[in-house]
């Protein structure tokens, strides 16, 4: 506890130092948001657009509880986690080991491969490394070419398990690409995309979950980032870019990774050549808004904590901001003599930026409800989007670039529509279902 009050107090410090009113207004340079008051009217206004839908969620995770455990029946926050899991079992009941067959590794990176050059006439081509080029026998060397422009740059793909590797799927830059004035030519960018897969068996390829096939999308979103970035300096290119920015294409892209058009041109039984049925994909998309409003609310209070701690200094320990946000923004109990804040390590690396992920999430909505949901594989709208999002790293304002995409300026209510509204259930799947 003492060591963040310190590291708050210290961060104020600092921000004060170099002339800002808080550590949030520093942060916030340069951002999406611009500054922390933006980042709390978004955060309002999407608490009072879901507040009768979160009410709702937490009165069917009540009744559940109720049935469960009738003699202590009051909702408490660990319950959440699990009572939305058991909901989503007793409508949808998901089972991804169903779902793997049709997710074969090489299938959803032919996958990837039709989808990229479609959208951006670029094609992933397999290379075989140079001796002592990767640190392991399995990583994967993919070229990424273009039609007309030529090689853009390489991916590494460090997919699989491994003793010892960490278990976070991430994407990271090994080189960013830049122009080099000595030789008048484009320094390729080099990433790696790392994964943590199971091997292929002798009877079976590495079969994906659809919850893996999504990161591998997601990842490749922000590989993606850094192979069509076209910037003067490496410091600023691809994913190196605004916080509330970075995972705008890498959310874009979990769009992609759940749209049927997409998928049924990949997802085919590793055994049978089957492909995965529609009624399957609608029913797994419907089952993720089960509880949606309840997560999200969750996620909104995270966020807040986040900008109060790094606002102006309170007259307060860290532990009564936290109870009276509960409260507000959440919804369940408090209970006393916790101190969750101290398990919130986002606290430490995104500083006044935790709210980054829901901002990116509702700019990824509105460009794919604007620009793809018609077409996903529409080459005009993927050669726009790489043109006025993709190119410019973090070398563009990043309004700038939403707006250049949209071809209009959004505002926060925009944001917050385009998050609400996906919550929203998609009638064909109701009809789907009652057909079937
Ligand atoms: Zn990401």
């Amino acid at each position: 506890m003492e060591c963040l009050e310190e590291l708050l107090k210290c961060r104020y410090k600092l921000a004060k130092l170099v002339g800002y009113d808080s550590y949030g207004h520093r942060g916030l340079k340069g951002t999406m948001a611009k500054n922390p008051e933006t980042v709390m009217s978004f955060l309002q206004l999407l608490t009072e657009k879901l507040s009768q839908r979160t009410a709702k969620d937490f009165q069917m995770m009540r009744e559940m509880k109720k049935k469960l455990n009738p003699r202590n029946a009051e909702l408490m926050p660990w319950d959440h986690p699990f009572l939305s899991g058991v909901l989503r079992a007793e409508r949808y009941n998901i089972e991804p080991s169903l779902y793997s067959p049709y997710l074969s590794i090489g299938a959803c990176m032919e996958g990837l491969n039709n989808l990229f050059s479609q959208l951006y006439g670029v094609s992933l081509m397999s290379e075989h490394p140079g001796a002592g080029e990767t640190w392991s026998d399995d990583v994967r060397k993919l070229a990424v070419v273009h039609e007309t422009e030529g090689l853009l740059g390489y991916i590494y793909c460090d997919f699989f398990h491994r003793r010892d590797k960490p278990h976070q799927d991430c994407h990271f830059t090994i080189r960013g690409g830049r122009w080099c004035q000595e030789t008048d030519q484009y320094q390729l960018p080099v990433v790696v995309l790392m994964l943590s897969l199971p091997h292929p068996t002798k009877s079976a390829p590495t079969l994906l979950t659809p919850g893996m096939m999504e990161n591998l999308f997601h990842e490749m979103g922000h590989a993606m980032h850094s192979m069509l970035g076209r910037t003067r300096y490496q410091h600023v290119t691809g994913t190196r870019c605004a916080t509330d920015f970075a995972e705008v294409p890498s959310i874009l892209m979990e769009y992609f990774a759940t749209d049927y058009r997409v998928i049924s041109q990949f997802a085919r039984h590793y055994e049978t050549g089957q492909p995965l049925p529609e009624s399957m994909v609608a029913r797994l998309c419907e089952s993720k808004k089960v509880c949606g409003a309840a997560d999200t609310q969750l996620q909104i209070f995270y966020a807040v904590l986040d900008q109060i701690y790094h606002g102006k200094p309170q007259n307060r320990s860290t532990t009564e901001i936290l109870k009276e946000m509960q409260e507000k923004f959440y919804g369940l109990p408090y209970i006393p003599n916790t101190a969750w804040q101290l398990r919130f390590s986002h606290l430490i690396g995104y500083g006044a930026k935790y709210y980054s992920y829901l901002m990116s999430r509702a700019v990824a909505s509105m460009v794919w409800n604007q620009c793809f949901v018609q077409d996903p594989l529409n080459r005009d709208m993927g050669e726009r989007y790489r043109r006025e999002m993709l190119a410019h790293g973090g070398a563009k304002e990043p309004m700038l670039m939403v707006e250049g995409m949209l071809q209009r300026r959004p505002g926060i209510e925009d944001f917050v529509d385009a998050l609400v509204s996906e919550l929203n259930p998609n009638f064909e799947t109701f009809l789907m279902d009652s057909e079937s």
